[in-house]
């Protein structure tokens, strides 16, 4: 649609950053227009309509997204959060990163056998949301689907987790 090719147009690519060499997307330019959120949002979501009981965000810029999708989709919202920032984790999971390791936590405030929709800005690796679907069981909740807003297909996040549904790739 007109409206997805636009807010698409609003992800800024800038070079180097974080560090040389990488090209990191900046999705702030669309997050700040309200037909752009509005289309993305409701594009995320779409697919997986009546689906899913509750929607989780990771950390950061999943939770920027998470919130849209709970109340566009009517649904609760569990944060996944980075190591050390929840008072009381229910379950955690660490994973591989290019240099060390990272570890993704959340409470256990769901009912055995909710099911979730994983939302995050940007697949890159897959590293992330593959520990987030080894996470939400551990809660007792089941992955229904998986959506982001942009894939990075050259770093073949797809070939660890298949069934993201990527809004935009690039
Ligand atoms: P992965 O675990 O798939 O390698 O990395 C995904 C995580 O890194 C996501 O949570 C995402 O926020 C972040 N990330 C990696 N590259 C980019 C990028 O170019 N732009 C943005 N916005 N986030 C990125």
């Amino acid at each position: 649609t007109p409206e997805l090719a636009r807010a698409e147009s609003l992800i800024r690519t800038i070079p180097d950053y974080p560090e040389p060499g990488v090209l990191f997307r900046d999705i702030t330019p669309l997050l700040a227009d309200a037909e752009a959120l509005r289309a993305t949002i409701d594009a995320m979501i779409e697919p997986f309509a009546g689906q899913f009981d509750v929607v989780a965000g990771i950390e950061a810029r999943g939770f920027l997204l998470a919130g849209a999708v709970a109340m566009a989709a009517g649904v609760g919202l569990v944060p996944i959060r980075k190591a050390g920032r929840l008072p009381r984790p229910a379950a955690s999971v660490s994973y591989a990163l290019e240099y060390g390791t990272a570890t993704i936590e959340a409470h256990d405030d769901i009912a055995d056998g909710t099911r979730v929709l994983l939302v995050d800005d940007v697949l890159a690796t897959g590293g992330t949301i593959q520990a987030a679907h080894a996470l939400v069981p551990a809660l007792g909740g089941v992955v229904v689907a998986t959506s982001v807003l942009m894939e990075l297909v050259a770093l073949g996040g797809r070939a660890i987790v298949p069934d993201v549904h990527a809004l935009f790739a690039a």
